[in-house]
């Protein structure tokens, strides 16, 4: 199996990706908006129900709707969301913008939870430990990685093609799998999203106070899954 089959089957919850039908019977993919696995006022005090119901309802569907209209009628519209952000240079800034922003929501929803697990174990723990010292350090340097992003875009934990764990921000709907990082390329399995709309409601201009919360939802579980099904797919 290749890299790429191995990295795409990690993304744990691909029942956004489903086969529809056109009228006129050719097959296509078709992007929907991911349930989540939670309620939307669960992850409260730390993210609030109106956060959270725009976040996914308007934004992250607005990503999904206007991915399915760039893809829609061109020769791409049958790409699946992997090998369009890993070759994503080929792509219309349309389809950079829409499906990182799909692929980034999946990515935050699913390790987000209202009962975390509040640290890692194990050979993730293990790498953290090496890469980073301990797992304060790796949460300041993803704090400050956050808080470095000028105006919006993401923070990263991310797996390097040569298996190493690396931080990284990107700009807008940017992630580390796209073909047009000139540094940080390789799997993300840890993103925070540091635009305005994840956190002004109830943090206003405190971009920080809302990366110190984030960790409170993090679910160690999700992000070691996804670390052993990638490295599993590199040895
Ligand atoms: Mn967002």
């Amino acid at each position: 199996m290749t890299l790429i089959k191995q990295l795409f089957s990690c993304f744990i919850k691909f029942d956004s990706l489903v086969l529809t039908y056109h009228k006129n019977t050719k097959t296509m993919h078709k992007f929907q908006l991911p349930q989540l696995g939670y309620a939307y006022a669960a992850l409260e005090p730390y993210f609030d129900r109106e956060t959270m119901t725009i976040h996914h309802q308007k934004h992250h569907q607005a990503y999904v709707d206007n991915l399915n209209k760039a893809l829609e009628g061109t020769a791409s519209e049958a790409d699946n969301l992997l090998d369009i952000l890993t070759s994503v240079s080929k792509y219309s800034s349309a389809v950079r913008n829409n499906g990182g922003g799909h692929f980034n929501h999946t990515l935050f929803w699913e390790i987000l939870s209202p009962n975390p697990k509040t640290v890692p174990t194990g050979k993730l723990a293990d790498e953290i430990n090496a890469a980073f010292g301990s797992l304060e350090e790796l949460k300041a340097q993803i704090k400050n990685s956050g808080l470095g992003q000028f105006g919006s875009g993401w923070s990263w934990l991310y797996v390097k093609h040569s298996g190493a764990l690396a931080i990284v921000a990107t700009p807008n709907q940017d992630n580390p799998l796209m073909d047009t990082q000139s540094i940080g390329r390789g799997f993300p399995i840890l993103g925070v999203d540091v635009w305005e709309h994840a956190y002004y409601l109830k943090y206003q201009n405190k971009r920080a106070d809302y990366l110190d919360a984030f960790w409170s939802l993090l679910d160690w579980s999700v992000v070691e899954q996804k670390y052993d099904t990638v490295i599993a797919g590199l040895v």
